[in-house]
């Protein structure tokens, strides 16, 4: 059943397109991946437990494939291949699974990468919440890329809306009933990424993924030990976002966002990089945010409506359990 399973549903819809001499068609017991000469091997890991499964704007493979690939891109790497682990509950359905293979499979063309090799459990009825994805990714990149290597004076750039994966999920969620027309982000920003990449200047990215952009900041803040100073009106935000957001409490800036990435820039290429980024339509509400200066190291400054500041903060708790 489980050869069936492989060949029927999942091998025609997974192309080798690494380079790799052993591919996922080979079904060895591993598979190999060429990396281009000059190239650094960039790893990363991530599991999935996304609830509802199938959500406004995409589902668990959506998710998957987007999350692992843009964790790559900002690390500077070109998406080459992931893997693909499902754990799947017993009498979860066969549609809903080729509906979320397709959704992995569609991410992966839009980057250009390949599964390199894979794995299926199931658990027995009750022992799992219908279906778990665990993708490991493998990228390239000349000079891979950090979070914190930036200073004063460099300009952050955000690449779009934040809020709208959050605020999506936990509208869809049944126990709110809330009708909105929201729909997450969740998107591969490698596109973006080689743009920005393409013009130069970019000294560090990181995507706001849980946490949202106040985690993702704060982050990027301590570790290099400098002061990231950002102005509350330049952050975009969708109207939906921010009624939900003011139903329910909780900050567009602290919910987790699946399209998006933060830019810290050179001053002088700030200006060439947002044009560029706005020329696609991920990008088409990038802007600056903010600047990097020196004063409060390790901390993040909003920079209010109002004129005020306030220290934007590290997010205390996770206002949305399986988000992502
Ligand atoms: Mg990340």
């Amino acid at each position: 059943m489980m050869g069936k399973l492989l060949a029927e549903r999942v091998l025609p819809r997974f192309p080798d397109r690494a380079s790799g001499r052993i591919g996922l068609e080979a079904l060895d017991d591993g598979a190999t991946v060429d990396v281009p000469a000059g190239c650094e091997l960039v790893v990363t890991t991530d599991s999935h437990v996304v609830k509802p499964v199938f959500f406004p704007g995409g589902n668990i493979g959506t998710l998957a494939a987007a999350g692992t690939t843009n964790d790559l891109a900002v690390m500077g790497a070109r998406p080459l291949a992931l893997t693909l682990s499902a754990i799947i509950e017993e009498g979860f359905p066969i549609a809903d699974l080729e509906r979320i293979l397709d959704a992995f499979a569609d991410v992966l063309a839009a980057v250009d990468a390949s599964v390199a090799c894979g794995d299926t459990k199931v658990m027995p009825a009750g022992e799992v919440d219908g279906i778990v994805l665990n993708t490991t990714g493998l990228g390239a990149a000349p000079h891979a890329v950090s979070d914190a290597e930036f200073a004063p004076g460099d300009r952050i750039i955000l690449t779009g809306s934040v809020g709208d994966h959050g605020m999506a999920l936990l509208a869809a969620r049944e126990d709110f009933r809330l009708a909105t027309t929201l729909e997450s982000d969740v998107a591969a920003v490698w596109p973006l990424v080689e743009i920005a990449l393409s013009i130069g200047g970019v000294r560090a990215m990181k995507d706001p993924t849980r946490g949202g952009l106040a985690a993702a900041l704060n982050e990027m803040a301590r570790k290099a030990s400098l002061g990231i100073e950002i102005v509350e009106t330049a952050i975009p935000i969708h109207d939906p976002v921010l009624g939900i957001s003011e139903i329910l409490g909780i900050s567009p800036l602290e919910v987790a966002n699946e399209g998006k990435a933060i830019l810290v820039v050179s001053p002088d290429a700030a200006a060439a990089i947002v044009e560029a980024l706005r020329e696609h339509p991920l990008g088409s509400e990038a802007t600056v945010i903010g600047t990097v200066g020196e004063e409060y190291p390790g901390r993040v400054i909003l920079a209010t409506e109002v004129g005020g500041r306030r220290f934007l903060d590290m997010p205390l708790g996770d206002p949305v359990p399986r988000i992502c």
